[in-house]
C-alpha cells in the first residue's frame, strides 16, 4: 500500500474544501473521502486505489435516520449498514432495504459499512482488483480483460464494449426499487438526485461511475413515504448462502388488491452494471391479475435486452426466475 496522509473531518464544509482539490472523484482520485473503508482500504491494500489524502467523514453528524413531514424517511450517509438493516421503522416500512442490507457482507463488515460508502462501493470484477491484468474501468483504454477472460459473476444488462462490470450493492438494489435520491453538499452548494441518476452506465468511460464531482460529500438518503398497501421484498441468489455477492437478485415493491397489481416497482440485482430498475416490468405488472403468467411476461421483457457473454448466460433464465419467486412471493404474503 502507497503511504498516504490521514486528515478527520469534525466539519462538512471543511471535508469538502478539502477533497475539492482532487483531479476527479472517480478512478485515480487523489483525495479521496473514507467512512467505513471497507472498499476503499481493500482497494488501497492492491493498489487499485492510490490516494494521497484521506479524509475521514466518520466524525460528521450525519448518522440519523429520520422521519419526514411527509411520511418518508432521512437516512444519514454515516448510518452503519447494520443500524439502518434493524431500525424500526426499515422494518416496518421498507422490508426490502432490510432485507437487500442483511443478505450481504457478514456482520462485522455490516457494522463497519455506512450508507454512503455502500452506495459507492466498487465491482468486484477481478480484473479491476488485479493491476497485472488490463481494465478499462481502473486505467482508461487499456482494455477488458474480462470480456475474453472468466465473466460468469459479471454483468449482462447495460454492459459495454469497454466493460461488463457488475454493481455489486444490494442496497443499490433496494434503494432503486424503492426509487430514493441521493443528497449531496459540494463545493457548488447543494444538490439531490434520483438513485436511477446517480449511477452511470460503462459506455467508452467505464472508470466514471457516478456523477460524484471532487469534494461532493453524499450527506443522506431520502425514501419516498412507502406506497399505501404496498409489500416489498428482496431475493438474492449466490453460490453460497453468506458472504458472497448476488449472481442475480431482485428487488420488488408491490401493490395487489383483489388480486390485481395495482403498483409494481421492481429492481434488480447481480445482473446490471448498475443497479437495474425495470420500467418495462413495471408497466407489465400494473393492472395485470397477480399471477404466474403475468409475472413471467414481466421478467421476460425485464431481461429483454440482456447481452451475454461466454460464461454467465444461466444469468438470462437465473434473474427471470429471481424476479418471478420474488413477484409471487411479494403477493401472496399474509
Ligand atoms: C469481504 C466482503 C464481502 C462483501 N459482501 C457484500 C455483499 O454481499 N453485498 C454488498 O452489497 N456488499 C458487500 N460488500 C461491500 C460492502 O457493503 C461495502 O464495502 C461497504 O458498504 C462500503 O461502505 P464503507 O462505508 O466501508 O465505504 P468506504 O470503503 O469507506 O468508501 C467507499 C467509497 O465511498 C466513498 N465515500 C464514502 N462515504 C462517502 C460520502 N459520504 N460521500 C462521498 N463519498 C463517500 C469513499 O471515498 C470510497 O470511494 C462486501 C465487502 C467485503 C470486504
Ligand atoms: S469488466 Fe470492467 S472492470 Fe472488469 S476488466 Fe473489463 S473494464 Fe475492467
Amino acid at each position: 500500500m502507497k503511504t498516504f496522509e490521514l486528515t478527520r473531518a469534525t466539519d462538512g464544509a471543511q471535508a469538502i474544501a478539502s477533497a475539492a482539490k482532487s483531479k476527479t472523484a472517480q478512478q485515480g482520485a487523489d483525495i479521496r473521502f473514507i467512512a467505513g473503508g471497507t472498499t476503499l482500504i481493500d482497494l488501497m491494500k492492491l493498489n487499485v486505489e492510490t490516494p494521497q489524502k484521506l479524509v475521514d467523514v466518520t466524525r460528521l453528524p450525519l448518522d440519523k435516520i429520520d422521519n419526514l413531514p411527509d411520511g418518508g424517511l432521512s437516512i444519514g450517509a454515516m448510518v452503519r449498514n447494520s443500524d439502518l438493516a434493524h431500525h424500526p421503522l426499515v422494518q416496518k416500512n421498507y422490508r426490502v432495504l432490510s432485507e437487500a442490507i442483511l443478505s450481504g457482507a457478514t456482520v462485522q463488515l455490516r457494522n463497519m459499512a455506512t450508507t454512503g460508502g455502500n452506495l459507492l462501493q466498487r465491482t468486484r470484477c477481478m480484473y479491476f482488483r488485479d493491476t497485472a491484468m488490463p481494465c478499462n474501468k481502473r486505467e482508461p483504454g487499456s482494455g477488458c480483460a474480462a470480456i475474453t477472460g472468466l465473466n460468469r459473476g459479471l454483468a449482462i444488462l447495460g454492459t459495454s464494449e469497454h466493460c461488463i462490470a457488475t454493481n455489486p450493492s444490494d442496497m443499490n438494489v433496494a434503494l432503486a426499487a424503492l426509487e430514493a435520491t441521493i443528497h449531496i453538499r459540494g463545493p457548488k452548494g447543494e444538490r439531490s438526485i434520483p438513485i436511477a441518476d446517480f449511477h452511470l452506465l460503462p459506455g467508452n468511460t467505464p472508470h466514471r461511475e457516478t456523477v460524484l464531482e471532487p469534494g461532493d460529500l453524499i450527506t443522506h438518503v431520502t425514501l419516498p413515504p412507502p406506497a399505501p398497501g404496498s409489500r416489498s421484498l428482496y431475493i438474492k441468489l449466490r453460490d453460497r448462502a453468506s458472504y458472497e455477492f448476488a449472481l442475480a437478485s431482485a428487488a420488488v415493491v408491490v401493490t395487489n388488491s383483489g388480486g390485481k397489481v395495482t403498483r409494481a416497482r421492481v429492481a434488480l440485482g447481480g445482473v446490471g452494471t448498475k443497479p437495474w430498475r425495470s420500467p418495462e416490468a413495471e408497466a407489465e405488472l400494473t393492472n395485470q391479475s397477480a399471477s404466474e403468467e403475468v409475472f413471467r411476461r414481466a421478467a421476460e421483457v425485464a431481461l429483454h435486452n440482456a447481452k451475454p457473454q461466454s460464461q454467465n448466460g444461466f444469468k438470462v433464465e437465473l434473474a427471470k426466475r429471481c424476479l418471478v419467486y420474488a413477484l409471487k412471493a411479494a403477493t401472496q404474503a399474509a
